[in-house]
């Protein structure tokens, strides 16, 4: 039988996996993270929740529309209708959060938590994937679908060489930062219908109603994204200082008095800015390696989705010639 490790349970590994285990692969995957679904993350905050970081994406391609339609069915996602924001299609999003959608994906796949990789060895006939647990998982191949930064230190410290023009189509690879806020409420947001407003002022770029979004029903939470440059000048710096300013802005939509409890998170890898113009990254090892994400390809969620697919079916593909 053929197998695969694949480090990153986000919408790219995840849907390599789906994809390689529907073709009879044995497949693991492995993620730092506690939880799947890397940057498609909901956070319970007091017993409500609130997603901080993507909070909704676009279906463009038939493939993904496909499995849309299989989530709506299944009440998994839900679209929103953000017209009165000035967004002309629809944007959808997890019907209990957006970690619902890679809960859901995830489901009857061998995923191996907490499990963060720091070394990648091997030869011709398997590659050997240490974590910082200290075990070892072992496979035919390996699919790397965590962002590039991170990927290339990683096969730095593994001592793997990539030739320079691969070396330099990772490098090439950018992502902006965002500096996110989850807030408390003790009572409804201010925020107007539907429940967002892309603001790009004062250091905000968009700012959520969850419980408007419907995923916070009993109590309301908000998130607001900084934008690129504010996230930027404060990202290494006193975070709850920098989501006190950005929720300062915000005091019309959201009294001071209303918040209870507010959270910063710092996501270093937010949108895949400047992307590689292919869905995934063959790069040359002793055992078959791609490399993929929404750093590859058309970026954002649908993008991850169509990198994952097209890894595991060059994996498929160059199995079966
Ligand atoms: C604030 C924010 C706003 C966004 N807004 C939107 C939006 O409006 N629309 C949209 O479509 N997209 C949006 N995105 C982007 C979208 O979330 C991503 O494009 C998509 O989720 C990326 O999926 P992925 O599988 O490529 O990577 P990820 O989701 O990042 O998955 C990679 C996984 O790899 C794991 N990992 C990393 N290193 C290691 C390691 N060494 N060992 C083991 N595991 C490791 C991580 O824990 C993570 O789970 C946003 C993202 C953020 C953060």
């Amino acid at each position: 039988m053929n197998s695969c490790i694949i480090i990153g349970a986000g919408m790219a590994g995840l849907t390599a996996a789906r994809e390689l285990t529907n073709y009879g692969w044995e497949v693991t995957i492995l993620d730092k993270g506690r939880g799947v679904g890397g940057r498609m993350a909901t956070r319970r905050i007091d017993h409500t929740r609130a997603d901080h970081g993507a909070q909704y994406f676009s279906v463009r391609t038939p493939e993904f529309r496909q499995l849309l339609d299989q989530l709506t069915a299944e009440g998994i996602a839900e679209a929103w209708d953000l017209s009165e924001a000035g967004i002309e299609y629809p944007r959808y999003f997890g019907a209990q959060g957006m970690s619902t959608i890679p809960k859901y994906l995830a489901q009857g796949l061998n995923i191996a938590l907490q499990e963060r990789a720091i070394l990648i060895e091997g030869d011709e006939a398997s590659c050997r994937v240490t974590t910082e647990s200290g075990n070892t998982f072992r496979a035919d191949a390996l699919l790397l679908t965590i962002p590039a930064p991170q990927a290339l230190t990683l096969l730095g410290d593994s001592d793997l060489n990539l030739p320079e023009a691969e070396q330099g189509a990772l490098q090439a690879i950018t992502y902006q930062p965002c500096l996110a806020v989850i807030a408390l409420l003790n009572q409804p947001s201010r925020i107007p219908a539907p429940g967002m407003q892309i603001l790009e002022t004062g250091g905000i770029e968009k700012v959520i109603d969850n419980q408007q979004k419907g995923i916070a029903p009993e109590q309301a939470t908000v998130t607001i994204h900084a934008t690129p440059a504010f996230s930027v000048e404060h990202l290494e710096g006193d975070l709850r200082a920098a989501g006190q300013k950005l929720l300062d802005q915000l005091t019309e939509w959201v009294p001071a008095e209303s918040v209870t409890e507010y959270q910063v998170h710092r996501w270093r890898y937010s949108l895949a800015e400047v992307r590689h113009p292919e869905g995934y990254l063959e790069v040359p090892m002793p055992f078959p390696t791609l490399l993929g994400g929404d750093g590859f390809g058309m970026g954002n969620v649908e993008g991850a989705f169509q990198s994952g697919r097209q890894m595991a079916r060059a994996l498929i593909e160059g199995t079966n010639t």
